[in-house]
């Protein structure tokens, strides 16, 4: 089974799953560049994954329904033209013609339904975790964000996440200004850095590893407590640093 990304708009991922054969794709959110792979790779789509509303994430469908038919599984608490299977946490999502079977988690922050895809190693987050960022909050609440990425956070570090974005290296740079004397964090960008120059993605990205360098899933360590201690008064409890984390993040140029 191959993972593989396939660039979309200015920055995102349309992830790709195939054996040769058939393929799976996770957030299409536009269609030519699937359409396109399809044809030069000579395989046929045999499923479809959307983790939330975003036209980013789902715009392709149409266009690509109108050429093959193959079920959408998507958010069962989003309105999303052209999911035929919606789901939410516990219920099944599987691929036969590939072997495959994924575990639906609910994740909302970033929006009220986000769901994630869990399997076979891999982790389909959409925009909920980014390598050393998180996504934004449309419609939801940071709090709901916080706690849907402890939950990442807590999964086998092993983990591969599969990030909907290739925000990188802006996110190592507002990193490093809360985090400073991090090595980890200055080694990856040192890494990320050549990836990109080569022309290769950052993704996807071990979560062992962003438990050491993305600050969103460290507000329980000193160092970023005593940063933001430095700039507000009233952070105590995790949910707060996270909180003010998120705001000091929105506000980075
Ligand atoms: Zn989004």
């Amino acid at each position: 089974m191959h993972l593989e990304p396939i660039p979309a708009f200015e920055d995102n991922y349309i992830w790709a799953i195939h054996d040769g054969q058939s393929a799976l794709f996770v957030d299409p959110g536009e269609a030519d560049p699937i359409l396109s792979w399809l044809e030069q790779q000579r395989m046929k789509p045999v499923a479809i994954l959307v983790t939330h509303h975003h036209g980013d994430h789902c715009g392709g469908l149409g266009e690509i329904q109108s050429q093959y038919e193959v079920p959408v599984f998507g958010p069962a608490r989003e309105r999303i033209q052209g999911v035929s299977h919606p789901v939410s946490e516990g219920m099944p999502c599987q691929i036969p013609e590939l072997g495959l079977s994924f575990e639906v988690l609910d994740i909302p922050g970033h929006t009220p339904g986000h769901i994630a895809y869990l399997g076979h190693g891999w982790l389909f987050c959409g925009d909920t975790l980014f390598s050393c960022g998180c996504g934004k909050v449309f419609g939801s609440t940071p709090e709901l964000l916080h706690s849907s990425l402890d939950r990442i956070a807590n999964l086998p570090p092993e983990t591969l996440v599969c990030c909907a974005h290739e925000y990188t290296l802006d996110n190592i740079r507002f990193a490093l200004t809360v985090d400073p004397d991090n090595l980890v964090l200055m080694e990856w960008k040192a890494h990320a850095q050549q990836l990109r120059h080569a022309g290769k993605p950052t993704l996807p990205v071990r979560l062992g590893d962003e438990l050491e360098r993305n600050p969103f899933l460290r507000c329980h360590r000193p160092e970023i407590r005593t940063h933001l201690a430095s700039h507000y008064s009233r952070p105590s409890n995790e949910t707060e640093i996270f909180i003010a984390l998120r705001d000091e993040k929105n506000r980075f140029g």
